[in-house]
């Protein structure tokens, strides 16, 4: 019954996270932001913290933040079901981002690894490597279903702001 319930609580903070941090974070700081473009997206730099640094500009640690922050809002609610699995969840969606961020070469893909991603909907750094190369493209973080809604996000938040600007103009 722990096992279940830590694997449980382990699995709805990745669930949650990803989707907090895909469609109240990501998504909208494609289209509003300039943070998660320049850094995250950019060549040299992919650290925030290294990039607050480098130009001297804590506001920008303060984006760093919102991209973890949708992880860690359901803590004390998952906690109640389960500390250990919560601490598992957190470790797993950090072991995430530095998988997904690991360098792509012939060498350390694997098959089996990618056949098991597919059929559990989890981004492969392959995947994850398309939406750094195109910001409309391959979006979920964790989970790869996230992906399809947030792109219909992506298009509506751009009219939106397409809208807006011209309302300006007019009046
Ligand atoms: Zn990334
Ligand atoms: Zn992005």
């Amino acid at each position: 019954m722990e096992v279940i319930k830590a694997a449980l609580s382990a699995v709805l903070l990745l669930l949650i996270g990803d989707f907090i941090s895909t469609f109240f974070y990501h998504v909208p700081e494609h289209i509003f932001g300039k943070f998660h473009t320049l850094v995250h997206h950019g060549q040299k730099h992919r650290s925030f913290i290294y990039y607050a640094v480098i130009t001297r500009n804590p506001l920008v640690l303060i984006h760093g933040f919102l991209g973890v922050f949708p992880y860690l809002i359901f803590v004390p609610w998952l906690w109640q079901i389960s500390p250990g699995g919560t601490i598992l969840g957190l470790f797993l969606a950090e072991l995430h981002v530095l998988w997904r961020h690991i360098p792509i070469t012939e060498d350390n893909r694997s098959e089996i690894i990618e056949r098991l991603c597919n059929f559990l909907f989890i981004t492969t750094p392959e995947r994850h490597w398309l939406h750094h190369k195109n910001a409309n493209v391959a979006y979920g973080d964790i989970f790869t279903f996230y992906d399809r809604p947030a792109q219909k996000w992506l298009k509506f938040l751009r009219l939106l702001k397409r809208k807006k600007f011209a309302g300006f103009r007019v009046g």
